[in-house]
């Protein structure tokens, strides 16, 4: 691990000094790897992270190309200028094309990004102020304090400046507040209840990704001088792609070494094939596509694996800076929680069937029924995870159903998830932070420039607390999903207190624990109700439940069945009958 800053140290001193020794043929390939570095680096994060795929990245390339281009040459621009028209033209198209997508599930984004691609292209053809097929040539080099930047060198180093750049901002996206929640992206529900709101994140870096693509497509309109649509065509979009996968998709060091290994491939197939022979000289793209699959099968997670090379979250531990506790919860004889008359139905079956209950303010209250009773939905109707059909769920005066799930959080109520929804790949510290989310409040650029340091030591200390308090600092830097099934749930609830819940709703915790581990639950629970925190308990084990709640609902077949005291419900006759059995 020391090994990384030296790494990265000498990576730059070889970048510097390859131009000085390499011929120009090899600098020609290290700058259409810079290139397509910049787009696939957007890609890392759009797709390999965050989840969402796109095959319009050459059409952004394409688009801040073009703008480039008619403004520096019909206009007379200078392309520093035009950098600003080509990233605003550019971001906002994404923008736009994210607005009428992301919105719907599942597969417009694609479908979105694939006709945007292929209408672009015509348009770019069609358009006689655009040159039509044959583009637009005479483009002025970028020039720097005056100094025009010409040649292979200077070009060379010119986009070498803005990978570099381009990689230091996305690593530090990745690494902060905003990045947990993007690494999240890919479990709406979870993100969601964590305070994420996942589309406006999405759309934030489906931009994000299109500006890293805007400044490849003014770079390389500046470079070659000239701009014709067949670069920015729908086969560019599918090769951004293929260095993705071919580099791991998922770190930016296989971002630039995936689009490295597509560039010469590709290349060395265009100079050997018609050397082996005239007739195979145009048979290169199926030689490419099977080179890819070779890739594929010899390296299935890329070429640069993310957890070989540590390139995951590499992460400090933070001490300093704790998060001030929130105020406690006033009164505690007040109704916390007002659950009145919710229905869920799901089609013909009545999951919740008009439930009321109340939670009084510092009070533990258990939720049983059989399997399929309706406890898991009566949790995600009152978290917003689902839509409620009827009833009202209020937080002391705060009406909540109705709310987003990211703002019920903000409202202080943590839950965990009866099947663990934790991030693969991620250490346990970094699972637990993402319960911290909203209660900084740091945003996309902050992070890029690193702005955001004192707000994640904060979030990183209050991990560690609540991981502490939960007796797991031993696992703290451990990938959460290596952790036994049991641990894990325990690695749910410190989230859940990181995000400094007043009622904590805990589904089946003690599932999967043993003895030992069921009884520390049971003190932590008795323990957070000391401190004023109010919880909220599904569970099938009945023994558990009966020393530890203050309160016990009944449900069954999504109708309450009795409530009062845990002694109350266990001698209640219809208890007996249908739950407990006969004793
Ligand atoms: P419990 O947590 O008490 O075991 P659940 O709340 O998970 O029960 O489920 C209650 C009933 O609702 C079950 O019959 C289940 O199959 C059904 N159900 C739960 N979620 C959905 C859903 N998203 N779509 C359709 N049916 C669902
Ligand atoms: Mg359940």
């Amino acid at each position: 691990m020391a090994g990384h800053k030296t790494w990265a140290a000498a990576a730059v001193l070889t970048g510097l000094i390859a131009p000085l020794v390499l011929p120009d043929f090899y600098i020609t390939l290290l700058i259409y790897t810079g290139l397509a570095s910049l787009v696939v680096v957007g890609l890392v994060v759009l797709t390999g992270v965050g989840g969402m795929t796109s095959f319009g990245q050459a059409t952004f390339v394409g688009l801040s190309a073009y703008a480039t281009a008619v403004l520096s040459t019909a206009f007379g621009w200078s392309p520093w200028a035009a950098l600003l028209v080509s990233i605003a033209l550019t971001c906002s198209s994404a923008w736009l094309i994210g607005l009428l997508t992301i919105r719907l599930s599942g597969h417009y984004l694609v479908l979105g990004t694939i006709a945007w691609s292929i209408s672009l292209y015509y348009v770019f053809g069609n358009m006689m102020i655009l040159g039509g097929y044959n583009g637009l040539s005479g483009l002025p080099a970028v020039t720097l304090f005056g100094y025009p930047l010409t040649g292979f060198r200077n070009s060379y180093y010119l986009i070498w400046i803005f990978v570099l750049g381009a990689v230091v901002c996305t690593a530090n996206l990745l690494d902060s507040r905003v990045g947990r929640a993007i690494r999240s992206l890919r479990n709406p529900v979870l993100a969601e209840s964590f305070g994420v709101d996942i589309y406006k994140l999405r759309l934030a870096v489906f931009v994000y990704a299109a500006l890293l693509a805007a400044l490849a497509g003014w770079l390389q309109a500046h470079y070659f001088r000239f701009v014709n649509p067949t670069p920015f065509g729908f086969d560019a979009s599918i090769e951004y792609a293929f260095m993705l996968v071919v580099g791991g998709a998922t770190n930016i060091v296989g971002a630039i070494a995936g689009a490295f290994v597509l560039i010469v491939g590709k290349t060395s197939l265009q100079i050997l094939l018609p050397k082996i022979s005239p007739d195979i000289a145009h048979w290169d793209k199926i030689f490419f596509g099977l080179m890819i699959i070779g890739l594929f099968h010899y390296a299935r997670g890329g070429i640069v694996s993310t957890h070989r090379f540590g390139l995951g979250a590499k992460r400090s531990r933070a001490v300093a800076g704790s998060m001030p506790a929130h105020e406690k919860t006033a009164a505690s004889d007040a109704q916390l929680l007002r659950v009145e008359g919710v229905t869920k139905r799901f089609g013909a079956l009545v999951a919740v069937n008009n439930v009321s209950f109340d939670v009084a303010a510092g009070k533990v209250v258990g939720v049983i029924g059989p399997n399929g009773a309706g406890k898991s939905t009566l949790f995600n109707l009152i978290t917003g995870t689902l839509p409620i059909d009827s009833g009202k769920v209020w937080l002391g005066d705060q009406l909540l159903s109705g709310m987003a799930p990211h703002d019920i959080v903000r409202h202080r109520v943590a839950r965990t998830f009866q099947h663990v929804q934790l991030r693969p790949g991620l250490s346990v510290l970094d699972n637990v932070a993402l319960g911290g989310h909203w209660r900084e409040n740091t945003g996309f650029l902050a992070s890029l420039v690193r702005l955001d340091r004192v707000q994640e030591r904060r979030i990183r200390a209050n991990a560690l607390e609540q991981i502490r308090r939960v007796g797991l600092e031993d696992v703290a830097d451990v990938d959460a999903h290596s952790l036994p099934l049991g641990k894990q749930r325990i690695v749910e609830i410190a989230r859940a207190l990181c995000a400094s819940p007043t009622l904590l709703l805990l589904d089946e915790p003690a599932a999967g624990l043993r003895y030992q581990e069921k009884v520390a639950l049971a003190d932590l629970i008795s323990q957070l109700r000391e401190e004023g925190m109010s919880v909220l308990v599904v569970e099938h084990d009945m023994d558990f439940l009966m020393n530890l709640a203050d309160h016990i609902v009944v449900i069954s077949f999504g109708t309450k069945l009795s409530e009062g005291s845990p002694l109350h419900v266990q001698s209640d006759p219809k208890v007996i009958e249908t739950y407990l059995g006969v004793e």
